[in-house]
């Protein structure tokens, strides 16, 4: 299946009555030295106990939404387990999580369940119930195959380890797998790039999600670097441009092993798109439990195509960073929560709802269509992100493409200012 076409079966219709569930499992062996994700080392003690919160969380879902005047839909065709990593968790710790969904939800018989897991770090036991609990699809930090840069951060897998882990999943019959790769670790080369590009597609992989490095204050690596040092390999980090180099090369060479990009970070072989993660960008509802979860469901009264445009009404809300407020919190109340621990609930109108149908929507190779923004809002919106959108386009990062609005591979590597520039264009 052609890249296009694949993009194509991608839509939101239908989408509303389905939930994606993520669950986040915030604990690693180690820290990673660039990783800015809300995780960390805890006692074994600490985890039974986030997990007992965690299964309290989902108990008081329903409570939740009608306190939010929410949907909350029953049937689940996606659950998500990210962190952190998941697979650190005890078989009986996965399968009361499990016991506590299914209490609450539906989960489809169809339905997509990814873990993600460390290469190494999936004991035989808890393989088994995952498989027993029908997880189908697991997701491994690889980030690269090259034993170098993967020391250099902190990782204790090699490339050879990785894919013998790949080789042991499928052995399993998991059939779904994935790995994430990191364009800009230290050490890392164009030559030492592309190794990582061809193992990667060479060893029956579904599924590949390549970043950028982020530099920044929020991990050690970052911080290093901003200050110059040389600490956690710092100096070794390749320049900005290279690393914009690497991942424009993951772009292009990627499509030409029957890896279509589907959205600017995320690739699949045809029919292997994560369903989860389609539903953030298409706006389709999703509930979040555990530490800095994040939700968005619908609002139980919708705008109307004749009131007020076909838009969809949510809220967005989301648990605290910090373990402690999260452990503490009375999730019987968001709003509580939010009040107390950091967390937010976000009210998602009509300016929101657009912001989010550009900006989620342009994420997507299959880009986004003026003719429906312009159904779902007013026109005056829609006019003034065409100037904008017209102005992009000369410039070569976008392109209007089947009546459809899609970022040139430019206008992904400088996506904010593209987003920043549509919306600037909406609100003069
Ligand atoms: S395993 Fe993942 S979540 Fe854990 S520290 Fe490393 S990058 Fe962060």
């Amino acid at each position: 299946m052609a890249v296009e076409e694949q993009n194509r079966t991608v839509t939101g219709v239908g989408l509303e009555a389905k939930l994606g569930v993520y669950i986040s499992v915030p604990f690693c062996r180690s820290k990673c030295s660039f990783c800015n994700f809300a995780s960390g080392v805890s006692s074994a003690a600490a985890v039974e106990a986030y997990v007992t919160r965690l299964c309290r969380e989902i108990a008081t879902a329903p409570g939740r939404a009608a306190e939010l005047r929410v949907q909350l839909p029953r049937l689940v065709d996606t659950v998500y387990l990210g962190g952190g990593t998941p697979s650190l968790l005890s078989p009986g710790q996965l399968r009361r999580i499990f016991s506590a969904l299914r209490e609450i939800f539906e989960v489809a018989g169809d339905a997509e369940i990814t873990l993600e897991a460390a290469p190494g770090q999936i004991g035989d036991a808890l393989l088994d119930e995952a498989l027993n609990q029908g997880v189908n699809r697991i997701s491994l930090g690889v980030q690269s195959f090259v034993d170098r840069e993967s020391a250099a951060v902190g990782r204790s897998h090699t490339g050879s380890g990785c894919v013998e882990e790949v080789q042991r999943l499928r052995r399993a019959g998991i059939r779904d797998l994935g790995a994430d790769l990191i364009a800009g670790l230290p050490y890392q080369t164009e030559a030492s790039w592309q190794c990582s590009l061809r193992v990667a597609t060479g060893i029956g992989l579904t599924h590949l999600s390549v970043y950028m490095l982020e530099v920044d204050e929020d991990s050690r690596l970052g911080r290093e670097a901003l200050v110059g040092g040389s600490r956690f390999h710092a100096h070794a980090l390749p320049s900005d441009e290279v690393t914009a180099t690497l991942y424009e090369s993951a772009c292009e060479w990627l499509p030409t092993q029957g890896f279509a990009q589907y959205e600017i970070s995320n690739f699949a072989v045809p029919e292997h798109l994560s369903r989860h993660n389609c539903k953030y960008w298409l706006r389709a509802p999703y509930i979040g439990f555990g530490l800095d979860a994040h939700s968005m469901l619908l609002r139980e009264e919708q705008a109307t195509e004749a009131t007020d445009g076909g838009f969809r009404r949510a809220l967005r809300f989301a648990n605290p960073e910090e373990l402690a407020p999260y452990q503490d919190g009375a999730c019987s109340s968001p709003f509580r929560m939010a009040a107390s621990s950091g967390a937010s609930v976000t009210e998602i109108g009509r300016s929101e709802a657009f912001e989010e149908a550009i900006f989620l929507g342009l994420r997507m190779n299959q880009g986004v269509s003026p003719a429906r923004i312009g159904e779902d809002f007013s026109a005056d919106m829609l006019a003034s992100a065409e100037c904008a959108a017209g102005e992009l386009m000369r410039e070569g990062l976008m392109v209007d493409q089947d009546g459809r609005w899609r970022l040139t591979l430019r206008g992904r590597l400088l996506f904010n200012e593209v987003f920043t520039r549509l919306l600037i264009g909406v609100a003069a």
